[in-house]
């Protein structure tokens, strides 16, 4: 399986990246983990984007494209992957193309994650992470443990910085303005199914399975 995951922030894609991974046998790589498990270990990547993330822009495409190579290349990934995060602009599309393109295994489905702005970020405001493990909750649909900790790894769960009100905002403009073209990228190379993810995380799931499963036939 080698597949990436577009939509709004809010729409789901960490929530069913990691599923799908998790049933396929591969990776779930999460660029937005990726920054997330470097800011909190205080690497030198880390130091290097903390103020883009926490402010809610964009990762120099270099930078993040350099990254996702790096990953792309462990033995895990072999076996496929699913990208959730990435590419979130046209040159890191085309990058993408081209990187897959020298391993000669291409892209297989671009799935939309369809919803509105105005429904993702209300999922953002219930928004809580495992600064540990990166595993990711939601007060109401899929609360963590009742003292506040990571039913995974029991580090405490938080909220992400930029899920704060005006940074969000900010986020849903970079989507608009930078990731929305990307699905005439992958329309135009008939590889873009579109699945509504609104409903709770176990319906988009099956959706999401029934839409993969009616394209390979
Ligand atoms: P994204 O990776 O697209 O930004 P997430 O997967 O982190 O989105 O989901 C955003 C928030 O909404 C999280 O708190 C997550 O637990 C919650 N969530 C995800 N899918 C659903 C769903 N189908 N119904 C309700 N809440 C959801
Ligand atoms: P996410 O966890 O996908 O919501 O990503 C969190 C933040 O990490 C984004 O708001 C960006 O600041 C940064 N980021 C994640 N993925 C990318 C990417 N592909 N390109 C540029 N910045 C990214």
């Amino acid at each position: 399986m080698r597949i990436v995951l577009l939509g709004l922030p809010g729409a789901g894609k960490g929530t069913q990246a990691a599923l799908l991974a998790s049933s396929a046998g591969v990776p779930h790589v999460a660029t937005g983990n990726i920054f997330r498990q470097a800011m909190t270990a205080g690497t030198p990547l880390g130091l290097q984007v903390r103020e883009i993330v926490e402010r809610g822009g964009l990762v120099p495409d270099q930078l993040t494209v350099a990254i996702v190579r790096q990953r792309l290349m462990e033995a895990d990934a072999a076996r496929g992957f699913v990208l959730d995060g990435f590419p979130r602009t046209v040159p890191q599309a085309l990058a993408l193309d081209a990187m897959l393109r020298g391993m000669a295994a291409p892209l297989e489905r671009a799935v939309l994650l369809q919803m509105t702005a105005d429904e993702a970020v209300a999922r953002l405001a219930g928004r809580r992470v495992c600064p540990r493990c990166g595993a990711t909750y939601h007060l109401q649909a899929a609360p963590p443990a009742p003292d506040g900790t990571c039913p995974r790894c029991g580090a405490a769960v938080e909220q992400r910085a930029d899920d704060r009100e005006e940074v969000q905002r900010r986020r849903v403009e970079a989507y608009e303005g930078e990731t929305a073209p990307l699905v005439p990228h992958y329309e135009a190379a008939g590889r873009l199914l579109r699945v509504p993810a609104g409903g709770d995380v176990a319906d988009v799931a099956a959706r999401l399975r029934a839409a993969l499963a009616g394209a390979a036939r």
